[in-house]
């Protein structure tokens, strides 16, 4: 028997694994069972080259556990190793500076697993002695056996195999029991060797038999060798894909299309990914996406190797290349990290542009599904929009689905303003903006569907990208201020009734909490509605973003503010006007006409002075002036206004505007309804 000393250059490497990796200890099990792959794996391809003539028989990778001894043994029948080779493979872990290293990294357990050769001893977190028994396929090897019990001491001895290959014997201590437990070790081995390429068994199959689970003689294999991405795409059917996808993910409706990825320069990576169909918003969890590397199980938590809007999709990623073994900041940084993520975005991108081209039909129909994935991909990747713009589609209140193109040769001709802006009219709410949207038809405009979570950034995206374009919502203003042509009528009103016609309105406007209106006039077609309420396009916009972001208080602060638009034109106010100036302008016209003379007066004065300061006389007149301005200007209001009391039809149809608006609630509402009775 030989004894030596393990040759780390620090000398406690162990009390370091186990106090640095102290919550990942399972990775242990995904170590030594991917050690037993590849060892199998290397005895089939020396085989497979002649180099090994011998039988290689069943080849697969056990995993026993044993209660009572307080064993967990992973067993191969893979190339095994002579003392030789455990010397230069287990004995010598030589790198520099373990210790530093370790404290670096110490925070992420796989920086240090795998990555320098650690990973064997990682069996040492969960084992108090760890036996290797083996034989190496090498004509005339013996078998070997090497005991450490976590010192940097070990023995090596004769061992007792007899076939060729490898056991690795882990002495599990107290504090580590859970993996004695036969249902923890499947459930690992579900989680980290679902996928390894050699059959890998643990137990036995059960079977129900006189009311409780019993063995059978059928070993239990846990994965399958051969997961769907590692074929050729062109071997695959949908009905596969569909059947991958809901092994990987039970209970799910199924993906609405997937992309197969296959790449192997400039780098290797295989995997496939789906798009998944999501039911609602954003309480979808993100990472869904597994990275394997050589079909073993890394991680989920893909951030930073997928683009960010990929985070949605589900499925699985195996890159030998992505160095997985480092802490997450190295893996963000890595060029070959970003290569594969935008490769990945390209392939995405391409993917779904292909299936726009091959089928629009079908394409449409998914579109509503995908639409959020596209415009979050957008959004947060430029590279990513840019490709998105050929597969991108809007689609109009009627259910119809154009490209940016098509869209453009639609609207352009009828909806291009006198200063040759293209508007895109859009609605977030086709039933409470119904009365917009018609006014907009009516006129042989097209009105997009924006109505998702993310349109709002969209629409300001969509303007960035397009040129001369600018959307609003169409119940931003009157429709002919939205797309404003030349050789519009101007409202047909004197100053004098313009005065007066404000002051109606503007008396019999509710008081409502946080809103505030603004009566204006503008001479739409007569067969429009005589009152429309509009909401100012950037002032909305700022308020919608304002409750999306914190720190936009500001905005949020502000009151709702209306637009209140009378419609000149139409016979109702043409008639309403009429009716007030007959019986109000003999009253109201000498108030007038004296504030236009005191406020010229006025003037006059200041003009007179010049730059200087006014002396005490004028002074005086200025402020008598101003005051007779005040009374004669409320002296016409009160006129006004009692005038407008007595016009129920004012309120009547201030009422109706606001009731279009889901505006009109509570008492007003009732009392609304009550002057409608007595009104008809
Ligand atoms: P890594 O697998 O990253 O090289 P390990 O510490 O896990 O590091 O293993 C070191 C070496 O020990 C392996 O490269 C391999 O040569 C050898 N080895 C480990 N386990 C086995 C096994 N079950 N069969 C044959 N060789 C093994």
């Amino acid at each position: 028997m030989a004894t030596g000393k393990i040759g780390v250059t620090t000398e406690n490497i162990f009390p370091v694994i186990k106090k640095f990796l102290y919550s990942d200890h399972e990775i242990f099990l995904r170590e030594l069972v991917s050690n037993a792959v590849d060892a199998t794996q290397k005895i089939r391809t020396l085989s497979s080259f002649g180099e090994f003539k011998g039988e290689l028989g069943t080849l697969d990778v056990r995993v026993t556990v044993d209660k009572e001894a307080g064993t967990l043994t992973v067993s191969d029948r893979g190339v095994g190793m002579t003392a030789e080779d455990i010397d230069k493979y287990i004995n010598q872990i030589a790198f520099s500076g373990a210790e530093e290293f370790l404290e670096k990294y110490k925070d992420t357990a796989n920086s240090i697993i795998g990555h320098f050769g650690l990973g064997f001893y990682s069996a040492f977190m969960v084992a108090k002695k760890v036996v290797i028994n083996s034989l190496s396929y090498k004509d005339g090897a013996e078998s070997v056996r090497w005991e450490c019990d976590g010192s940097p001491e070990y023995t090596m001895s004769a061992g007792d195999r007899t076939d060729r290959g490898t056991d690795i014997i882990l002495y599990i201590d107290e504090e580590s029991k859970e993996f004695l437990d036969q249902i923890r070790i499947d459930t690992l081995l579900k989680k980290y060797c679902r996928f390894l390429p050699v059959p890998v068994i643990s137990g036995k199959e059960q079977e129900w038999k006189d009311g409780k689970y019993v063995d059978t003689d059928r070993d239990l294999v846990v994965n399958a060798t051969e997961p769907l991405w590692t074929k050729k795409p062109a071997d695959l059917t949908d009905e596969d894909y569909r059947n991958f996808y809901s092994e990987l993910y039970p209970g799910q409706d199924d993906p609405l299309f997937w992309i197969h990825l296959n790449v192997d320069y400039p780098f290797t990576l295989t995997g496939i990914l789906y798009f998944p169909k999501i039911k609602s918003n954003f309480d979808i969890n993100k990472n869904r996406i597994s990275l394997y590397c050589n079909q073993v199980f890394v991680t989920d938590s893909v951030e930073g190797v997928v683009p960010e809007f990929m985070t949605l999709m589900q499925g699985v990623i195996d890159s030998p290349d992505i160095p997985l073994n480092v802490s997450r900041s190295y893996l963000q940084s890595d060029t070959a990290v970003k290569k594969i993520s935008g490769y990945i975005t390209k392939k995405v991108a391409s993917r779904l542009e292909e299936l726009f081209k091959a089928d629009r039909a079908e394409y449409e129909k998914k579109w509503d599904d995908i639409r959020l994935f596209i415009i979050y991909g957008m959004l947060t990747d430029e590279k990513f929009c840019e490709q998105a713009m050929k597969f991108l589609l809007l689609k109009d209140t009627e259910g119809k689905y154009y490209t940016l193109d098509e869209y453009k040769t639609l609207v352009e001709a009828s909806q291009t303003d006198s200063d040759g802006n293209i508007i895109y009219l859009y609605t977030t709410d086709p039933v409470a903006q119904h009365s917009y949207i018609k006014a907009a038809n009516d006129k042989g405009y097209n009105v997009l569907l924006l109505d998702g979570q993310l349109d709002n950034h969209f629409v300001g995206l969509l303007e960035q990208k397009l040129e001369k374009t600018r959307l609003v919502r169409v119940d931003s203003d009157v429709i002919d201020n939205l797309i404003r042509k030349s050789g519009r009528k101007e409202a047909d009103l004197t100053p004098l009734q313009r005065n007066i016609m404000t002051t109606v309105f503007n008396s019999q406007l509710p008081v409502i909490d946080k809103t505030s209106f603004l009566v204006s006039f503008e001479a739409l077609a007569p067969t429009d509605q005589p009152i429309v309420i509009t909401q100012n396009e950037y002032m909305r916009r700022m308020k919608d973003l304002a409750a999306l972001q914190p720190g936009m208080n500001f905005y949020g602060e502000l009151p709702d503010s209306y637009m209140l638009v009378v419609n000149t034109e139409h016979p109702l106010v043409v008639k309403m006007r009429d009716e007030a100036s007959s019986a109000l302008d003999a009253e109201i016209k000498p108030l007038a006409d004296t504030v236009e003379k005191d406020n010229a007066e006025i003037t006059a004065i200041r003009d007179a002075a010049k730059d200087a300061k006014l002396s005490a006389e004028d002074e005086q007149k200025v402020k008598d002036l101003e005051k007779a301005v005040a009374d004669s200007r409320e002296k016409q209001e009160t006129i006004v206004r009692k005038y407008a009391s007595g016009q129920p039809l004012v309120k009547q149809l201030i009422d109706l505007a606001l009731l279009g608006n889901g505006l009109l609630k509570g008492e007003a509402l009732s009392e609304f309804i009550r002057r409608s009775v007595s009104l008809l």
